[in-house]
């Protein structure tokens, strides 16, 4: 079991995320731009090597601007888990709001479609010495200001006018504009006549307060605990009438109705409008930890029409015990032969891109293995078939004729020829060795 490495070499450089549980950690999209920057490759050849890397995965040739990366859906999930993968550092699904996914609906986080950021951020970036870097918060479509320094985000380069030039480019250096190459950094200066609404205000203040959160989430965020607190909610502020409630924060009553006896799950913005409206913060609703909640006027009700606000059993997130996973990879480790992470991950019944998020090093052991074991079950067909294939090319030789891959299949037997993988590689090598063993003898006579 010599040949399992401690801790396989990554393939990329293991940069570390900025501001990890804070308001302020940095969002996928930013880490997807460093680590191309470090690598001084463009944003397109990192996202084909990462494409690659997981054919089985992410499908190659796409745009990368497409797929909201730092967001909830799928598109988030793989490349979080690609780039945990091809990097060694573990989690970084947590750059995106994926932890959020049971108690935001898929199509529910707008995220925003030109990169927005806030210029006093990247200033103060430059003035602590880090590179500068986006903010996942930024993604949002909810958040339009930076709470931290009071003032409205943008997407235009103040120095050539451009809209979009945050990482809308081949090439980007987070901080400077990706068409004139100007830093976007600006010391935050007083705006008269951009006035902040105190909504806005309160809204990305909501926002960030949750990415804070999100790094020290355990436990799955559950959507069954979140719909228990808006029963609450209806309860106790509402007498138990879910028209009410759904009257107030401005929805239908079907979609309060779909959401307990169906599938439904609020979006954010919906979140936002009931946290907004009942005196609760965002993350205290969507975690569905009201037991600090004061609700703002109490209305005693002798019946609770409960009815039609109790949730209809809802599958819950497995609880995944990681200690437990982690003991059953090393022993896939330990296998006489070796498995690949998606065999292992089909044995545990959970998704490789788990494994590369919540059990990284172990997982990425597993991969070299299992390359390392595929490199020599190939190397051992070629040497197999290696005599087959010197007589084939010499016979071919004494007849005058090229060697082709079709004369190579009409001398060669299936069972021997079928298994070797880059068979005109393999054909090249095996001419320049006859050819090379050809003028040793005839040097030698
Ligand atoms: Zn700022
Ligand atoms: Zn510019």
């Amino acid at each position: 079991m010599s040949q399992i490495q401690r801790n396989p070499r990554s393939t990329l450089h293991a940069l570390i995320p900025y501001g990890k549980g804070t308001s302020e950690v940095e969002s996928l999209v930013s880490y997807f731009c460093r680590l191309a920057a470090s690598h001084s490759v463009s944003t397109l050849v990192l996202s084909r090597t990462i494409a690659e890397h997981f054919e089985q995965i992410v499908a190659a040739g796409f745009d990368w601007h497409e797929r909201q990366i730092a967001g909830i859906r799928e598109s988030a999930f793989t490349w979080s888990a690609g780039l945990s993968a091809l990097t060694s550092v573990q989690g970084l699904d947590r750059l995106t709001f994926l932890p959020w996914r049971e108690v935001i609906s898929q199509n529910g986080l707008s995220i925003v479609k030109r990169g927005q950021f806030c210029s006093a951020c990247f200033a103060e970036d430059i003035e602590c010495g880090r590179q500068p870097y986006f903010r996942l918060a930024w993604e949002s479509a909810e958040v339009s200001v930076c709470s931290k320094h009071g003032q409205r985000l943008t997407r235009h380069c103040q120095h050539c006018g451009k809209d979009n030039v945050r990482h809308a480019a081949a090439f980007v250096v987070p901080g400077w504009c990706t068409h004139c190459g100007v830093p976007l950094a600006k010391a935050k200066e007083y705006q008269a006549d951009v006035a902040i609404e105190p909504d806005e205000l309160w809204r990305a203040r909501q926002v960030g307060e949750l990415l804070a959160s999100q790094e020290s989430i355990t436990a799955e965020v559950s959507r069954n605990t979140y719909l228990a607190g808006i029963t609450r909610i209806i309860t106790e502020l509402h007498k138990g009438h879910s028209a009410s409630f759904a009257r107030r924060i401005g929805i239908a009553k079907s979609t309060v109705h779909h959401w307990f006896k169906g599938d439904g799950t609020p979006t954010l913005a919906i979140s936002m409008k009931i946290a907004a409206h009942h005196g609760t913060s965002l993350k205290q609703l969507l975690t569905g930890d009201l037991s600090d909640w004061q609700p703002p006027m109490i209305q005693k009700q002798l019946v609770l029409q409960l009815s039609s606000a109790v949730p209809k059993p809802h599958k819950t997130p497995r609880e995944i015990d990681w200690l437990e996973i982690e003991k059953q990879l090393s022993t896939f480790l330990l296998l006489p032969t070796p498995i690949s992470v998606l065999e292992a991950a089909r044995r545990l019944d959970l998704e490789a891109r788990q494994l590369y998020l919540r059990a990284n090093k172990t997982t990425r052991q597993l991969g070299e293995r299992w390359k390392t074991y595929l490199k020599r079950r190939q190397e051992s067909k070629v040497i197999a078939a290696w005599p087959y294939l010197e007589v084939a090319c010499l016979d071919l030789w004494a007849e005058g004729k090229a060697v082709t891959r079709r004369e190579i299949v009409a001398r060669v037997p299936e069972e021997i020829l079928s298994p070797v993988a880059n068979l005109l590689n393999v054909l090249k090598e095996v001419q320049a060795h006859l050819q090379r063993t050809g003028e040793n003898e005839n040097t030698h006579t």
